[in-house]
């Protein structure tokens, strides 16, 4: 762990302090730090660690061409649609799940269900707080204290922590950094979470129509941020889907979108 703290103080004092936001390309500079470091399978506190290299933070996909969805905030009452919808289309998405609501059997079962249908699971925090207004220790411990839910419940182990909000510093980054765990954000946020009278399902669509219009595979990649439990979202998913295909991206989970090409030809 060593070595990580000293790497991820190099990459604080190159930030210069700069706010990672939720706002794209902020944060792209630090996409050139891939840490090649391989955390070894550590039982510490019997929680294993992940095995895959640590890729310090996510906002886009290393290859150009996929689009990956995530979803916050699960498991929701909706889960079922959601992933009845996405088996529908046989795309595999990564959900991003609170770990305190891992202490209902229900939710336990529906996020069983989502890794039998082959998506990705991640840590988004124990109960949502704000990771801005939480000491080392306490960032330390929501990270920590899902992952042990996400174990002991799921036997998965996540590799990303997505902050509530994607509230985050590179202060607040580098605990989670020293755990081992790689920071996932993203790029297109249709804003799901919004319901009003002017901002709908058909909103959220034409928002990702809006990004996808003037984009390319061939040079661009989206990370886009939904939430399971957002009719908002839901509503449309299917059309997004097919818009998204349409566009000649492929839909690919978190893991598949940080495979580096070129390194893994090698
Ligand atoms: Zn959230």
């Amino acid at each position: 762990m060593a070595i990580l703290s000293k790497i991820s103080c190099l990459l604080f004092k190159m930030a210069k302090l700069s706010r990672i936001n939720t706002k794209p390309n902020i944060a792209l500079t630090f996409m050139s730090f891939t840490l090649l470091i391989v955390s070894t399978n550590s039982f510490a506190n019997h929680i294993p660690k992940p095995t895959q290299q640590m890729v310090p933070l996510v906002q886009s996909c290393q290859t150009p061409g996929l689009v990956a969805l995530t979803f916050d905030d699960g498991p929701s009452d909706n889960f079922t649609r959601v992933l009845s919808i996405l088996d529908s289309h046989n795309v595999k998405a990564t959900f991003f799940l609170v770990g305190k609501k891992l202490e209902k059997q229900n939710y336990i079962e529906l996020a069983q269900q989502a890794i039998t249908d082959g998506h990705q699971i991640e840590n988004h925090s124990w109960d949502h707080s704000d990771f801005l207004t939480l000491s080392d220790a306490q960032i330390t411990e929501q990270v920590s204290k899902t992952n042990e839910i996400l174990w002991n419940t799921l036997r998965v182990i996540p590799r990303f922590v997505r902050p509530p909000h994607g509230r985050i510093d590179v202060p607040e980054a580098m605990p989670i950094w020293n755990l081992g765990y790689g920071i996932a954000l993203w790029n297109l946020d249709p804003r799901d979470y919004k319901s009003t009278l002017f901002w709908g399902p058909q909103q959220v669509f034409e928002r990702i129509e809006d990004a996808l219009e003037p984009s390319s595979p061939a040079t661009d990649s989206f990370v886009i941020l939904m939430h399971d439990f957002s009719a908002t979202s839901t509503d449309k998913l299917s059309d997004i889907i097919i818009l998204i295909k349409q566009h000649g991206y492929t839909l690919a989970t978190l893991d598949e979108c940080v495979i580096n090409s070129e390194e893994d030809s090698h």
